[in-house]
């Protein structure tokens, strides 16, 4: 885990205990801070107690003493200081005098009662990105990372990660991807952490100085947690105001909102790189990165690990054997001749266009619950497509849709479009599960989906 000891001492109030809080929780008291931590849910809340987070699992330091009443005084330091754990809802207690209110990004900040509050005490809403930057002077040499964008994130951070760990070099993966960074043992010296940083966590970040911070593109999204989609583009550019100027930034400039920040940080020279869209390359030696926007993130992931020294040669060797992620165009089965390739976390039509993009003859599998009313961002595409097997709700509408563009088939469920899209389509030919949906109308989520697919083609006989 990571602590620090400029944290003994501190008092911080800990909201949502998930995955991140909990690490939080625990990096926070082993390094000797008073912490008041809260989740609504009770089995949350129970899950901190623990017999392993009582002995503070892993490290010398545990816990004082647990008391699970919530108007119980906070008890003072032991005298080796370690730290103590309270449980209150920091919107029913004082905050005054705390050195930081820490939430899980999930927490609407703009309309949280919680916030107001933190705000009238003067205490920083933090979240755990923040923690880790307040940290890192207490780490071996180091170097961060850290990337942004609308879409790509986790490709764009999982290849860097890989292109490094390719190259020797020691990296960590963290922020929106993998398990909570705090929770993580610290990397040896010249390692480098590898951050997906969305723009809510970016939010509750103040101190984070990336050796290289990455901004992939920006487009409309997330507009309930913002004033409008400038307060959303205004959210991603503190990544780069956070930043020493003598660092690297790298920015693809295909939007207008993304190319507005690069123009800003034109006074940094050759330590700005400029992604422009529809550079044309050979990715025919990288399996897992087609289409264009897969170049986007390719181009953004080079550009990184340029900044960070490692050598072509191996940027090309990690190129070549990254092997994606699941859920994102992942190549799932060939049989004879035709690829299979799961693209379900491609849940509006903005996000499955690449996908269209990138391979000609498709049997294309969509639908679930639409987001749109309308497939525009695809259509560019539509001449690669041989035939569209549609499912889930949005299966009639867009059946309708694209009736008299190529053969449309009302496949119903998922298992019957795998099954007639492998009838239909010949050596050459991809089946792909591109949605262009929301799962919840048939499946838990996008990873439930995903995994459908893969079942179902391997069930095929
Ligand atoms: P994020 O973590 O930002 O959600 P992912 O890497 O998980 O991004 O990709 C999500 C979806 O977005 C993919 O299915 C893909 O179709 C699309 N996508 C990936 N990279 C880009 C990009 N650079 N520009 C536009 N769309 C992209």
């Amino acid at each position: 885990m990571i602590t620090s000891p400029i944290w003994r001492g501190k008092r911080f109030a800990v909201l949502g205990l998930a995955r991140s809080g909990v690490a939080t929780v625990r990096a926070l008291v082993a390094s000797g801070a008073e912490v008041v931590a809260w989740d609504a849910k009770e089995t949350a809340r129970d899950g901190l107690l623990t017999p392993s987070f009582l002995r503070g699992e892993g490290r010398g330091e545990g816990l004082s003493q647990a008391t699970p009443l919530a108007t119980a005084p906070l008890p003072t330091l032991s005298p080796a200081g370690r730290g103590l754990l309270e449980f209150a809802d920091p919107e029913t207690i004082d905050l005054a005098g705390f050195d930081g209110l820490v939430v899980s990004p999930g927490v609407p900040i703009n309309r949280h009662p919680v916030a107001g509050k933190a705000l009238a005490a003067s205490v920083p809403i933090i979240g755990d990105i923040e923690l880790f930057a307040q940290a890192r002077g207490d780490l071996p040499a180091h170097k961060v990372v850290g990337i942004t964008g609308t879409n790509g994130k986790s490709t764009t951070t999982a290849l860097i990660h890989h292109i490094l760990e390719t190259a020797g070099i020691p990296a960590r993966l963290g922020g929106n991807i993998g398990k909570p960074i705090l929770g993580e043992e610290p990397l040896s010296a010249g390692g480098v952490y590898v951050l997906e940083l969305s723009s809510y966590q970016i939010d509750l970040t103040f101190s984070l100085d990336c050796d290289v911070a990455i901004l992939l593109n920006i487009t409309p999204d997330h507009l309930d947690r913002y004033d409008g989609f400038a307060g959303y583009a205004a959210s991603k550019a503190r990544l780069f105001s956070m930043q020493s100027p003598e660092h690297a930034a790298i920015i693809g400039i295909g939007d207008t909102a993304s190319a507005q920040i690069a123009r800003g940080l034109s006074a940094r020279g050759e330590r700005l790189t400029k992604i422009a869209p529809g550079v044309c390359m050979d990715q025919s030696r990288w399996p897992s990165l087609q289409g264009p926007h897969n170049a986007q993130n390719a181009l953004a992931a080079i550009a990184a690990c340029q900044a960070l020294g490692v050598s072509e040669a191996l940027i090309d060797q990690g190129l070549e054997s990254f092997k994606g992620l699941p859920h994102r165009m992942e190549l799932v089965a060939a049989r004879n001749g035709v690829a299979f390739v799961n693209d379900s976390k491609a849940t509006n039509p903005d996000s499955t266009a690449p996908a269209l993009a990138a391979f000609d003859r498709i049997h294309w599998i969509l639908g679930g619950q639409a987001k749109s009313d309308d497939l525009d961002a695809c259509a560019p595409h539509f001449g690669n497509i041989a035939s569209a097997y549609t499912i889930g709700e949005a299966g009639p509408r867009f059946a309708a849709l694209l009736a008299g563009k190529f053969p449309v088939e009302q496949s119903g469920t998922l298992a019957a479009a795998v099954i007639s899209a492998a009838n239909h389509a010949v050596s050459g030919e991809t089946v792909l599960l591109s949605p262009a949906c929301a799962s919840f109308d048939q499946f838990r989520d996008f990873e439930d989906r995903g995994d459908a697919f893969r079942a179902a083609v391997a069930a095929l006989a």
